[in-house]
């Protein structure tokens, strides 16, 4: 399991803890029943020492102790049941909630908390339907339930139901008094697109530009309103693209194309090389500014320049396919080619498949494209480039 995987585990099971410390706080407040003394157990010390370090299995083991001699520790039971979800045996923390929620004496809040947990085990099991029905009847119980309402946002998301889902995260920042605003940005995104295809366009426009008003970076709504400008206005396309470079300058590759399009369209291409120039002035490694100015000069038949900007490129990111490709393409722009040299480069254009590699920060999934949201973590822009630095010994 990646670190920052294994830390989110961590830290939501001892979140579960602090949890049902919480409750069975209120309940002595509420003097409903008295708390069996299992935190004075050495397996329980033992269970949390091996939760910190990571050793989840370990750690179910020696909460699994506990249980037998305190087996009405509530909290307990909700963490090692958090537990069982985690290394993948959902079925075992569905019969812990199960049993759980047959008990009488839960207080409203333990239900609620039993309650949501188990629609997560669904979710997490794949039946969606049950999820459903677990995560409404916790909010039921208790309506203000971060927990079932989280995981009912999510539960709409894996299902594509984007106004829900926004709905929900609309209604979890409110209680949570969070800043969620790129996540319900994105979500506004996504119904923009569903409008778009139902031939909505004017539904699709306002949507995106709500999704920039939650949140200016969220880039894909610029995207869209560029290309709903481009055939229309191709100056009004450029400057909404030159907005998102200003707002997210990481993901300004992205607005490469159309901008360039857009540039040439109302007739000023050589915005674009000031543009391309002007990246590459804020971040030497930028090699996919260098690219895109190079293929531009080689286009406008300067291929000596964009030689030159290429082996920049290089230099910094020698493990950069794409570079390499444009490098020999130039090379035979530049007619320094053998007709053998010549075979190889046709042979690789023709062949070799490029991929652009992404890493989600969240979770460390690695995807062969840039995405907006991770197959993994679910979580929402996370994608960043995958660099490779020099190797050791290199210079
Ligand atoms: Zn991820």
């Amino acid at each position: 399991m990646a670190d920052t995987a294994l830390l989110a585990v961590v830290v939501a099971a001892l979140a579960g803890l602090l949890a049902g410390a919480a409750f069975s706080a209120s309940r002595r407040r509420a003097g409903e029943r008295a708390r069996p003394t299992f935190r004075s157990s050495p397996h329980y010390t033992e269970g949390l020492h091996c939760l910190a370090t990571g050793q989840l299995e370990t750690a179910i083991h020696e909460l699994g102790k506990v249980l037998r001699d305190h087996p009405g520790a509530v909290e307990v039971q909700q963490v090692l049941s958090h537990l069982y979800r985690e290394v993948g045996r959902v079925e075992r923390a569905i019969e812990i909630h199960r049993a759980l929620l047959d008990r009488k004496d839960l207080t409203r809040a333990e239900r609620a908390h039993t309650l949501a947990s188990l629609g997560t085990d669904f979710r997490k099991a794949g039946f969606l339907d049950r999820a459903a029905a677990a995560y409404a009847e916790a909010l039921e119980v208790d309506p203000r339930n971060l927990h079932a309402l989280a995981g009912q946002q999510k539960l709409h998301e894996e299902q594509r139901h984007w106004r829900e889902a926004y709905e929900a995260q609309t209604r979890l920042a409110r209680l949570r008094k969070s800043d969620d605003g790129l996540v319900q940005g994105f979500l506004q995104v996504e119904m923009g697109r569903e409008a778009q295809r139902a031939g909505r366009a004017e539904a699709a426009e306002q949507a995106f530009r709500t999704a920039l008003s939650l949140d200016r970076r969220v880039f894909p709504a610029h995207l869209a309103l560029a290309a709903a400008w481009m055939e229309r206005d191709p100056r009004r396309t450029a400057s909404i693209l030159e907005a998102a470079i200003g707002a997210a300058p990481e993901r300004a590759y992205l607005a490469f194309e159309p901008l360039q399009k857009a540039y040439a369209a109302s007739g000023e291409p050589s915005r674009f090389v000031a543009l391309c120039e002007r990246l590459v002035g804020q971040d030497p490694r930028d090699w996919r500014a260098r690219l895109a100015l190079a293929r531009h000069l080689r286009a406008d038949g300067q291929p000596g320049e964009a030689l030159g900007l290429l082996l920049r490129a290089l230099e910094a990111n020698p493990h950069v396919l794409l570079v390499h490709l444009e490098v020999w393409r130039t090379l035979r722009a530049l007619r320094a080619l053998t007709p053998e040299e010549q075979r190889y480069v046709t042979t690789v254009e023709e062949s070799a498949l490029y991929f652009d590699p992404h890493i989600c920060t969240v979770c460390r999934y690695r995807a062969d494209d840039m995405l907006w949201r991770c197959p993994h973590c679910h979580e929402w822009n996370t994608f960043v480039e995958e660099r490779v630095g020099p190797t050791a010994g290199a210079r």
